[in-house]
């Protein structure tokens, strides 16, 4: 490329996803899928799709979806606003609602995305620490911001924030916008939904990507007041007037409708995470309280890394970050029961762990 070609590109960089090996026999715990299918009225749903939902526009109102959202979440239908997967509607609140050019605030250990958009749009932030044990303190969101961004549970550490904790973070800030991202919320956390019926600041967005088993159909949706959805709606309008597609506005609405299946999933989810934090435990791992359908774990004396591109060697994917703060730890995917006793008797294989773990052991019988 010649120097006059470059000067007329912008150069970024791009967030970068974990990585998506397809060979078969992988287990793949590093982008926080469900391991369980999508439910059977999504699967109807599916099938149900005629060659017109493919030859035709979508519904520019998605009015099947925003009705089924409204429903679920006891909204008014213009409180909805459908996109494709959370990035897409976290691109858009980036751009829409962060004007003021003072700084966005957002913690120094989140989702990785955030930083990448606000240099993207040209939007200033700082990071607030997370404090020793990795949780948000609320207060550090009280100072002069041009608005407030928190991933609730948190990624990837997966603590969440109380309800009494986002509501104080909302009153301190009645001039600017905190958008939620409760990517992981119903895995453990409590939502934020009912508190929009008293705060005007306050935008939430929900992927289907995790709780609802349909990251590959990429589907979200931002939830405010009708005044915010609105903006949104407007500054979509301006680059994409077209919404999700017919096929993912079908499958959106059958998935809201199907909920009891969902929550026995995250139950189940949520019961393989408890006795895999145990097993890990006995292997001298320290994983932080997770509200999510991940765990962030770190070993006493082993480097995260090394047990990293063993298991990857192992065939078996988990996230490694090579950051500060973060670089000893692993952020692992909870699968099904049997992917993660997988993980555990193949990291007691690992021979370091084996010789730290029976070194500790005998270190107590001599007490
Ligand atoms: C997975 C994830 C998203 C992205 O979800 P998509 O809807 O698949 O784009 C957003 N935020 C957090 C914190 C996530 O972990």
């Amino acid at each position: 490329m010649n120097e006059d070609l470059r000067k007329n590109i912008r150069q970024i960089a791009p967030y970068t996803a974990g990585e998506r090996p397809d060979r078969p026999g992988i287990v793949k715990l590093n982008t926080n899928e469900n391991p369980y299918p999508p439910s059977p009225g999504v699967i109807e749903a599916f099938r149900s799709l005629a060659p017109e939902d493919f030859r035709l526009y979508p519904d520019a109102e998605s009015t099947d979806f925003r009705r089924a959202a409204a429903k679920f979440y006891g909204l008014a239908e213009n409180q909805v606003f459908p996109a494709n997967g959370s990035d897409d509607a976290l691109a858009l609140i980036f751009l829409t609602f962060f004007n003021s050019g003072k700084p966005v605030l957002f913690p120094d250990v989140t989702y990785s995305f955030y930083p990448v958009w606000s240099r993207f749009f040209g939007v200033p932030f700082e990071t607030a620490p997370l404090d020793a044990d990795f949780r948000i303190n609320p207060s550090d969101y009280s100072r002069e911001n041009g608005g407030v961004v928190l991933a609730n549970p948190n990624a990837p550490t997966g603590v969440a924030l109380g309800p009494d904790e986002i509501r104080y973070i909302l009153d301190k800030n009645p001039g600017v916008i905190v958008a939620l991202d409760e990517a992981y919320i119903d895995f453990g956390g409590i939502s934020a939904v009912p508190l929009l019926r008293e705060y005007d600041n306050l935008i939430i967005v929900h992927t289907f990507s995790k709780y609802r088993s349909l990251a590959g159909m990429r589907l979200a949706c931002a939830l405010g007041s009708a005044e915010l959805i609105a903006c949104l709606g407007a500054a979509k309008n301006s680059y994409n007037s077209y919404p999700i597609s017919r096929a993912g506005q079908c499958i959106a609405a059958a998935a809201f409708a199907d909920d009891a299946y969902y929550r026995a999933c995250a139950a189940r989810i949520a019961l393989t995470r408890e006795k895999f934090v145990g097993d890990m435990a006995k292997l001298g791992f320290r994983t932080l309280p997770s509200a999510a359908n991940f765990v962030f774990t770190a070993h006493e004396k082993m480097k995260a890394k090394e047990i990293f591109l063993y298991l990857k060697e192992k065939d078996i994917y988990v996230r490694h970050w090579d950051l500060p703060r973060i670089g000893n730890h692993l952020r692992i995917t909870v699968g099904t029961e049997e992917q993660m006793e997988k993980v555990v008797t193949t990291i007691k294989e690992f021979p370091e762990v084996n010789k730290n773990h029976h070194r500790k052991i005998g270190a107590k019988t001599h007490e």
